[in-house]
């Protein structure tokens, strides 16, 4: 600088010393009212004349983000001065649905906000349904981890959220002829006002190339990656907000970016599209989410997410760790890093690199920071959903990652083979290289051996894993794998889409549940209060009338609020089971015409999920489902008695809408296979009743809830596992169940495909034949089931009765109870109260 005078001023000048802070918010109605003004007025640019309700729902995210702000920088403060170990949970998805309401709801902003908008003449019912339906996931194992960001936050555990921003999430859903439409989601194309794009937080990610050892005197050898092609990771901050606004936490998604945006050579040589290649290349990676659930996707891009991702969020941690404290030796007892299943469990290798490669850590050394820093939660025990990837397409993409993996496995072949002595069949099971299937690395092995605990989501599917995927690491590692059943947060399952009920229950037993949701058991006692019931009835039906009216708009489908509404919604997949649903549905149809003078119990069958694109079984079950509602909706002779919609496009959203509206919760998986399901507990926390099989949660939801108040039936796993070892026919079931034969000969016989008769005609073939599904076995019982839950329709004190003892008995799954026992058993941080749950 060429004169020092001009800097000088600077220097002595007196600037009132800014606070660290500005004060946190009020939260009064004048206030909000105001600031949502400026906010329209200031961040839009927009005057109430010309307002759209678009911008109205902007400035009220935004009035009602900067509160969010201000607990989130006290929440960061408070971690940072304490050096609390802090959690970092990687997922590829992450379910969140809409945050408005989530938000003004957990800081109790919710009549505020409501009347401060109400002076624009504005409804915040109506703002909220223009908030688009962050679907960043495909269904269970996404919405778990939402549900898990919520509750860490509001159980005061810090923790990062690691995951992907698909700049297209999972697809939008029409029904066109019966069949599925897939159609782009576009979450983001009016911006998103919960996010900050941190430019300054970015990462290289390297792809290819060649691994070269560099001797340097005075060292040992080292390994040097060099890509041959890298692509930046930008990350981009959501805050999520915990009940009361006690506690922020961060969601930190990762956007792929082109260090060069535009190559200036090619394009002043006049290559204007090859100048974009390498930014389209890049940003390839985050556009859109694999629609595939319990089905591994298998292409080459996916495995760049996977790597992305991964990569990403552990250059954070380990940077972050390093602005602390002065070595990486102390990670584990500072970061606990959760894997959601095996999407990103390329991290053991990554995470090896860093610490080996980058930063000079003797290996062993680095293999127990690693073990004892991850942990990875098993979602699937489906053969076809484990992941593996071909041995040359990992080296190609990831050299230097793939030599670790050798080399880890070198060192898991050599204790198994001299300390445990396993025999080769074993050591080919613990493998992390499948040598049967061409040469693959799986992911899981690798998962399970760079970790120091290994979690199932239910007791049925924990216990099963030591059995089968897991069974000789099991055996070499037999204190790794643990329990944790999943759970749900009440905040968005039960205070926000059931506010009714919410009032009811505080009349009842007072506001207490709202912070400790097991005092719910206290409406137990209410159960054979005959005016309380009436009172809970009274708002079942509000909520069913709700759902008629979306049915209504969407469907032009008239259904009775007063017939039993009987749900199945969830992905659409043959061990779900909606096939078995469905055939029930026609066989009661066709009792009805014949029999139409009986007292049939009036039901709606209501269905919504979506296939994987390229699963054309699942494909082909929406279609029979929409042909047979056609059917049946059509014809005079069943009236009201029975009634089959298929509402489209299943989201978080929409299962708000729904989950208070059930009377029977359908959770009917062949058992065995569904490893937790969280839908259960949504719908029986509104007191819904279940019908389900012995498989997942439904297991420890008949000891909550108590055998009296939910109905099981069919084979338990171990009868299906015996069932297919004794090759289990389909056929000579249906020959002696005349229900279940009549019903599928007029399916594959085109009674709801005419101008397509053999359209069903495999499918049902598959029932004839191994009926892998077991969908013909369990039918009659299903059948007996339904017929039990339509006579407990008629006495219906009995029915609210059961109904109560649902909702109460349902405290213990809540995510706040699964994540304070990750809290004390696994991850060792959040609050000593937390970790200190029974
Ligand atoms: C809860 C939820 C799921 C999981 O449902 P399951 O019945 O457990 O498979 C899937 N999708 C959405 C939108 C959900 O809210």
């Amino acid at each position: 600088m060429q004169d020092s005078a001009i800097a000088k001023p600077q220097a002595t000048r007196k600037v009132p010393r800014a606070t660290n802070n500005p004060l946190p918010r009020a939260n009064d109605t004048d206030t909000l009212a105001l600031e949502i003004l400026e906010k329209l007025t200031y961040s839009l640019g927009k005057t109430t004349s010309v307002a759209r309700m678009h911008d109205w729902m902007d400035a009220t995210c935004l009035a009602v983000r900067d509160r969010i702000i201000d607990h989130w920088i006290a929440s960061t403060q408070k971690v940072t001065k304490e050096h609390s170990k802090r959690v970092c949970y990687l997922s590829m998805e992450f379910l969140i649905g809409r945050l408005l309401r989530d938000a003004i709801n957990n800081l109790g902003l919710s009549e505020p906000v409501k009347q401060a908008l109400a002076r624009y003449g504005v409804d915040l019912d109506l703002v909220e349904l223009l908030e688009p339906d962050a679907a960043l996931g495909n269904g269970g194992l996404g919405r778990l981890a939402a549900c898990f960001m919520e509750s860490m936050a509001s159980t005061e555990v810090p923790a990062f959220g690691y995951g992907i921003r698909y700049v297209h999430g999972f697809f939008r859903q029409e029904i066109a002829d019966g069949a599925q439409v897939e159609l782009p989601e576009d979450w983001l194309a009016h911006g998103n006002p919960w996010e900050f794009e941190r430019r300054e937080t970015a990462y290289e990610i390297g792809f290819g190339g060649k691994v070269t050892m560099v001797e340097e005197p005075g060292r040992p050898p080292r390994y040097v990656w060099r890509p041959a092609e890298r692509v930046l990771a930008v990350a981009f901050d959501t805050p999520i907000v915990g009940w009361r606004g006690k506690h922020v936490n961060t969601l930190r998604l990762w956007s792929a970016q082109a260090l060069d945006p535009i190559l200036l050579d090619a394009f002043n040589s006049g290559d204007h599209i090859g100048a974009l290649l390498e930014s389209n290349r890049a940003e390839a990676i985050t556009r859109v989410l694999y629609p595939a659930d319990s089905h591994q996707a298998g292409q080459e891009l996916r495995l760049r997410q996977e790597f992305f991702f991964s990569s990403a969020s552990l250059q954070d941690i380990v940077r972050r760790h390093l602005q602390t404290y002065d070595s990486l030796d102390n990670l584990a007892d500072k970061v606990a890093i959760q894997l959601n299943d095996t999407h990103p469990a390329v991290s053991v290798a990554e995470l090896m690199r860093l610490l080996v490669d980058i930063h000079g850590i003797e290996w062993d050394k680095a293999w127990e920071i690693t073990q004892a820093t991850f942990s990875y939660t098993n979602h699937t025990l489906l053969p076809e959903a484990l992941e593996t990837w071909p041995i040359h397409l990992f080296e190609r993409l990831l050299p230097r990652q793939m030599q670790i993996i050798y080399a880890i496995n070198a060192d898991l072949i050599r204790h198994a083979r001299l300390d445990k002595g396993l025999d080769d069949g074993q050591i080919s099971a613990v493998s992390l290289i499948d040598e049967n299937n061409g040469r693959r690395v799986r992911m899981g092995q690798l998962a399970f051996a760079g970790s120091h605990a290994v979690n199932g989501v239910s007791a049925l599917h924990t216990e099963l894993m030591k059995e089968t995927v897991f069974r000789d690491l099991h055996r070499l590692y037999p204190e790794r794998i643990e329990n944790k059943t999943n759970g749900v947060t009440p905040r968005r399952w039960l205070f926000e889409c059931n506010p009714d009920l919410c009032k009811l229950i505080e009349e009842a037993i007072g506001p207490g549940f709202r912070d400790n949701i097991e005092l719910l058991a206290e409406l137990d006692k209410f159960a054979d209060d005959a005016s309380f019931r009436d009172k809970f009835a009274a708002v079942k039906l509000a909520n069913k009338q709700r759902l008629a009216k979306v049915v209504e708009e969407r469907l032009a489908t008239y259904v009775d609020p007063k017939a039993i509404f009987d749900i199945q919604v969830k992905r659409i997949h043959e061990y779900k089971r909606q096939f078995l649903n469905i055939i029930e549905t026609v066989a009661l149809y066709d009792q009805i015409r014949s029999s139409p003078h009986l007292d049939w119990t009036p039901r709606v069958k209501v269905f919504a999920g979506k296939a994987a694109p390229s699963y054309q079984e699942a494909k082909q079950i929406i279609h029979l489902i929409n042909d047979v509602a056609r059917v049946i909706n059509a014809d005079p002779a069943v009236r009201n008695l029975l009634k089959v919609v298929f509402i489209p496009n299943y989201n978080v959203s929409l299962a708000e809408i729904i989950m208070p509206a059930a009377d029977v919760s359908e959770q009917i998986s062949t058992a065995g296979l569904e490893a937790s399901g969280t839908g259960n507990m949504k719908f029986a926390l509104n007191g819904a009743l279940t019908i389900g099989t012995l498989d997942g949660a439904n297991v420890e939801m008949l000891e909550h809830i108590g055998a009296d108040n939910i109905f099981i039936f069919g084979l338990t796993a171990e009868e299906v596992a015996n069932a297919r070892a004794n090759g289990h026919m389909g056929q000579p079931v249906i020959e002696r169940q005349p229900l279940l034969r009549a019903a599928l000969e007029s399916i594959e016989n085109g009674v709801f495909s005419e101008n397509d008769p053999g359209r069903y005609r495999s499918l049902a073939g598959s029932l004839r034949d191994r009926d892998w599904w077991m969908i013909a076995a369990d039918f009659q019982e299903y059948w007996n089931t339904q017929r039990r839950l339509d006579e407990l329709w008629l006495d219906r004190a009995k029915w609210n009765t059961m109904a109560v003892h649902n909702t109460a008995r349902m405290g213990w799954f809540s995510s706040d109870r699964s994540i304070g026992e990750y809290a004390r058993d696994i991850w060792k941080a959040g609050p000593k109260s937390i970790q200190a749950i029974s």
